[in-house]
């Protein structure tokens, strides 16, 4: 099979092979042709299928070759792309603009957490395709500054995802200001009954269509476990780093303050590491985001939501620090290696207290994964497991800073670098027994990421 065939014009396929793809994914074989047809879409596809280009191509193509509505100069947007974060709003577009590169369409990205004003000019100057992140795109609606009276195509993106960070009142907001003449298309990892009464009532008799899913193509990851006691876990990390000569890991704490604490701690080890997550501005995670990219930064720490829509090719290593809340992230975690037929390594370092998280992944991915104990790093057999933190206490800046701690607006880096291997002063307090935060699980985190 190869991307001509599936209806595709020249410009579009030569803009992917020049992207190195020979051959279209499971997802792009039967989404391309479905858009192209111009019916709706309900799709299950994970990041790391090549979803993106699965919808990006066929809207390229599909708005390529009619002419925008408006006549004029001026062109209105007719496609809409919505995200749940930022990270994945900025990929998507640069997605758009890298498969349209020869095609004379416009496209932009609006998200919250930047000035507005550079958008509205934008926007002025005129868009095809518009991917937005839904709390910025109501930022524009409500001031007047974007036209949906144009929409032809709306793409849901990660809807799963959207729900969870509740934006479906956002987005009921924004479905009730489009035509409603549109073809519509839903991508969600899961389906859950709020997914599926979400596409109940915006798809219009839907092809469907879904790819293996991670959590059954994890094959080609290996995956260990590191036994370790809660408070060696940053040594070892260090110490794994060191002896195995990693040169570029993606680490998965559970909270935003563990993830700047480890940061901290790496730096002092003598490992570049960053921080990305919801409490960091846009420019610190698109730093933090190059640098690791490009190769000057060792270890990016991240959290769930902040690492969603990473997109990294062959990324070699990924770590759990701690492990995921919810066992489908872990899937969604360790899916950020071995993509695209590269093999990869997963290691997560469990301590006593997470053992009941771990026996929920292994029934989720239907396999046990295979231990092995660091020497030196052996966990005391006597240890009882504890509560563990969930969030950082809480779930922005705002309410850190009623706790007294101010929001981090800057990325975190240690000061200058130390000897490697140094340990930590004892009794990392990451873990520690707290009460849990108490946020509706509806409540809206804007942009968030
Ligand atoms: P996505 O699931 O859209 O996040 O894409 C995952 C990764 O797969 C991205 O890095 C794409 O560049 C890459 N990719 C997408 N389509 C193909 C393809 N047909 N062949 C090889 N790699 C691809």
């Amino acid at each position: 099979m190869s991307f001509s065939k599936l209806g595709l014009s020249e410009e579009i396929v030569r803009a992917v092979t020049e992207q190195g793809y020979n051959a279209p994914t499971p997802i792009q074989s039967q989404a391309i042709p479905a858009v192209l047809q111009g019916g709706d879409l309900l799709a299950g596809a994970q990041t790391g299928t090549g979803k993106t280009a699965g919808f990006t191509l066929p809207i390229l193509q599909r708005l390529a070759h009619r002419k925008h509505p408006a006549g004029g100069t001026r062109r209105p947007v007719r496609a809409l792309i919505l995200t749940p974060t930022r990270e994945l709003a900025a990929q998507v577009e640069e997605s758009v603009r890298t498969y349209g590169k020869y095609l004379k369409l416009n496209s932009a990205v609006i998200f919250g957490g930047v000035g507005i004003h550079p958008q509205i000019k934008q926007l002025e100057r005129g868009v095809d395709i518009l991917v937005a992140t839904p709390g910025r795109l109501l930022d524009h609606m409500q001031q007047g500054t974007i036209d949906l009276k144009y929409i032809e195509i709306l793409v849901l993106d990660e809807a799963d995802r959207m729900l969870d960070m509740g934006f479906i009142r956002d987005i009921r907001r924004i479905l009730a200001a489009l035509p409603p003449q549109r073809q519509n298309l839903l991508f969600s990892a899961t389906f859950s009954d709020e997914i599926k009464a979400l596409a109940d009532s915006l798809l219009n008799s839907p092809a469907m269509i879904e790819v293996a899913r991670r959590n059954s193509t994890v094959d080609v990851i290996a995956q260990k476990i590191h036994p370790v006691d809660r408070n060696r876990k940053h040594p070892l990390l260090s110490h794994l780093i060191g002896s195995r000569q990693w040169s570029q890991v993606l680490v998965f704490t559970r909270t935003k303050h563990g993830a700047n604490k480890l940061v901290e701690q790496l730096c002092k080890d003598g490992i570049t590491a960053l921080a990305i997550h919801g409490n960091k501005s846009q420019a610190a995670r698109t730093r933090a985001l190059s640098e690791f990219k490009n190769g000057s930064l060792r270890a990016l720490v991240a959290t769930d939501i902040a690492a969603r829509g990473i997109d990294i090719d062959q990324l070699p290593h990924v770590v759990n620090y701690d492990l995921p809340n919810v066992p489908e992230d872990y899937v969604h975690r360790i899916g950020r290696t071995g993509r695209a037929g590269a093999s990869g390594e997963a290691v997560s370092l469990v301590c006593v207290d997470e053992h009941d998280m771990l026996k929920g992944i292994e029934k989720l991915i239907k396999r046990s994964i295979p231990s092995e104990v660091i020497p030196g790093f052996e966990p005391d057999p006597n240890a009882r497991p504890q509560p563990i933190q969930l969030r950082s206490g809480n779930t922005g800046g705002r309410n850190q800073a009623r706790q007294g701690k101010p929001a981090d607006k800057g990325t975190t880096r240690s000061p200058a670098p130390q000897k490697s291997g140094s340990r930590p002063a004892p009794g990392n307090k990451s873990l520690a027994p707290a009460p849990s935060p108490k946020r509706r699980p509806n409540e809206r985190r804007k942009d968030a990421a």
